[in-house]
């Protein structure tokens, strides 16, 4: 646990986009970013729940509920806080091809389990995500990881987003395909 009363002494906040009418004129980031101190104070407001909803994907009563990719969110959500960025990639990493698209585009139904929004803000835990993998990239720490051995089998991808493609390489990893 990042800190045992972290979510009743923070707020749940969130960086400011950039203004619409500025960044249709562009192609670059509009996500702005915290600094790295209020990355840390948003991490310290993560539980670490027994029961860590927010890293649980399952179908409750019909609905979809925590990450379908199983993230393991309070893991990095308190390697942040304590400021182990590297670990945090790692964790990150296991789980998550494309953090640097999720982190982005997620709807984060992670956020929407979170234990800490039923009395409260939920964990900023999408933003603290791409807070991740955007520091791993500037580190270099995103490194090609070719496989031991290759199988010679063929893979098509059908769809270009995020789901189509991670599938795939999830069933690869998984040595179902
Ligand atoms: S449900 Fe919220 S408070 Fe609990 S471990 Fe996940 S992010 Fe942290």
């Amino acid at each position: 646990m990042s800190t045992p009363t972290g979510f009743m002494e923070y707020k749940r906040e969130l960086p400011n986009d950039r203004d619409p009418l500025e960044r249709i004129k562009d192609w670059n980031e509009f996500h702005k970013m915290f600094s790295e101190e209020q990355l840390r104070t948003q991490g310290a407001r993560c539980m670490d729940c027994g029961t860590p909803y927010c890293h649980t994907g399952m179908e409750l009563a019909g609905n979809a509920s925590g990450c379908p990719i199983n993230n393991l969110i309070p893991e990095w959500n308190n390697l942040v806080y304590r400021g182990l960025w590297k670990e945090a990639y790692e964790r990150l990493a296991k789980t998550n091809n494309f953090p640097e698209w999720t982190g982005r585009v997620c709807p984060a139904p992670c956020e929407g389990s979170c234990t800490v929004g039923l009395i409260g803000d939920a964990v900023t835990i999408k933003t603290i995500e791409q807070a991740i993998i955007d520091r791993a990239f500037e580190e270099g720490w995103v490194v090609p990881q070719p496989p031991k051995a290759r199988t010679g089998k063929k893979v098509a991808v059908v769809g270009s987003g995020p789901p189509d493609l991670r599938q795939p390489l999830s069933l690869i990893k998984r040595g179902t395909r």
